[in-house]
């Protein structure tokens, strides 16, 4: 009797420190400054607080995102890629983990909807992952958490299958090579049906909370191996590759064996139609320069600097041969593309201060020419040429020179005798 007496306060207690601990919520996410995947920004201010369901930070290990808990996706995923995360792990062929560090709160005890794998079944669409599984091989732990479904969002079969994991093997192929792959991936829109109703998947609660987005954008930095913070390796040569695909599983536009170059769009377009800033922790004048250039692959071009790479020229004045030519694999001229000229390096020049300046077609003898006049400011900039899908621009050191001092004149005046 006494024993059992023990039992039922034994039970009580550990019900009551099971309530306790859940009455507490989450364990709170690491503070996003200690997470290698938010190194270079936090694409909507994300934060742990559950009172911004739109906007909700989760941080694992594995990945970072920002989650949006009326529609049971992720607003954007952000992860770093380097070599060491592929390994030997074989996928996880279990069913995907519902997420249950959402919060909760006492009043409500499902005040989040954790989403189900069964809410996926029968839908049409895959279970798309974001950071994808074999993203994440050098540990079991850290390829089942690829599986919970705040990293997945509804994707049609033949974009998830497709031009999706086209480009996760291309993020793959460059970290093989040393390379530290900072990627976002999210939804865009809401996909519509054929009464202009926005899709969602048909789960057991009858608001069905899932979304199927209209398209899937990814964004990928290859930032080259070395020491020190990231951020001080990304310049306005840094590789940066966006994508964004239709989403609709009816969509025949789309197939299987899309390569993602035929996806390609800019980070700017992105940002623009999704309200996010991609990579916020960058400088803005490498923002400008990288968000703007569509990397279409890599073209068999090679640039080259027609003349001198540094030129000076006096205030004012017309730097001279500011010019390139594009080979291609045999040395032969390319003419008709577009190259593009970007300054870098603040004020030493009014004209060409941090942004996209010029763009020049080259000719029949695959050379293109900018005029650049040199600005009222002293000193030097850099001025980098490059085509979109080439990544070893040509790069100019430009310097303004002080006009020669113009001979003194002395005046003398006639000695005034009182
Ligand atoms: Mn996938
Ligand atoms: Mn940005």
């Amino acid at each position: 009797m006494a024993t059992r007496r023990r039992l039922t306060f034994l039970v009580a207690a550990l019900l009551g420190l099971t309530l306790a601990l859940a009455l507490l919520g989450p364990r709170p996410s690491a503070a996003q400054g200690e997470s290698v995947h938010l190194a270079l920004g936090n694409p909507s201010g994300a934060v742990a607080d559950p009172a911004q369901p739109a906007n909700f930070l989760i941080v694992r290990p594995q990945y970072a995102l920002g989650y949006l808990r009326d529609d049971g996706i992720p607003r954007w995923v952000a992860w770093r890629l380097v070599a060491a995360d592929i390994g030997p792990v074989a996928r996880y062929m279990g069913n995907f983990f519902r997420d249950t560090t959402l919060p909760t709160t006492p009043a409500v005890p499902i005040a989040w909807y954790r989403v189900r794998h069964s809410d996926y079944t029968g839908s049409g669409y895959d279970r798309g992952h974001m950071v994808s599984s074999e993203d994440r091989t050098a540990t079991v732990e850290d390829n089942r958490a690829t599986f919970i479904l705040t990293n997945v969002l509804p994707q049609s079969p033949q974009n998830n299958r497709g031009p999706w994991l086209d480009l996760e093997n291309l993020g793959r192929d460059l970290a093989d090579l040393g390379d530290e792959i900072y990627q976002v991936a999210g939804p865009d829109g809401n996909l519509l049906d054929a009464m202009g109703n926005p899709v969602r998947l048909p789960t057991a609660l009858a608001s069905g909370p899932v979304r199927v987005p209209a398209r899937t954008w990814k964004a990928l930095l290859a930032v080259p191996a070395g020491a020190g913070a990231p951020i001080a390796r990304v310049t306005t040569a840094t590789r940066l590759v966006a994508i964004s695909i239709p989403n609709d599983k009816d969509d025949p536009g789309v197939r299987q064996t899309d390569d993602w170059e035929q996806y390609v769009t800019t980070a700017d377009t992105v940002e623009a139609s999704t309200g996010l800033d991609l990579f916020d922790a960058l400088p803005p004048t490498v923002q400008r320069v990288i968000e703007a250039r569509a990397d279409v692959g890599a073209l068999p071009y090679t640039l080259t600097i027609s003349g001198t790479a540094a030129l000076s020229a006096t205030v004012g004045a017309a730097f001279p041969s500011l010019a390139v030519r594009v080979t291609g694999p045999g040395g032969e001229a390319i003419p008709g593309v577009a190259v593009t000229f970007a300054a870098l390096g603040g004020a030493a020049n009014a004209d060409l201060a941090g942004d996209v300046v010029a763009t020049a077609t080259t000719d029949a003898d695959g050379v293109a020419v900018i005029t650049a006049v040199a600005g009222a400011a002293e000193g030097s900039y850099t001025l980098e040429a490059s085509i979109a899908g080439v990544f070893t621009p040509a790069v100019f050191s430009l310097s303004n020179l002080a006009p020669a001092e113009a001979p003194e004149t002395r005046v003398f005046l006639p000695a005034v005798v009182r």
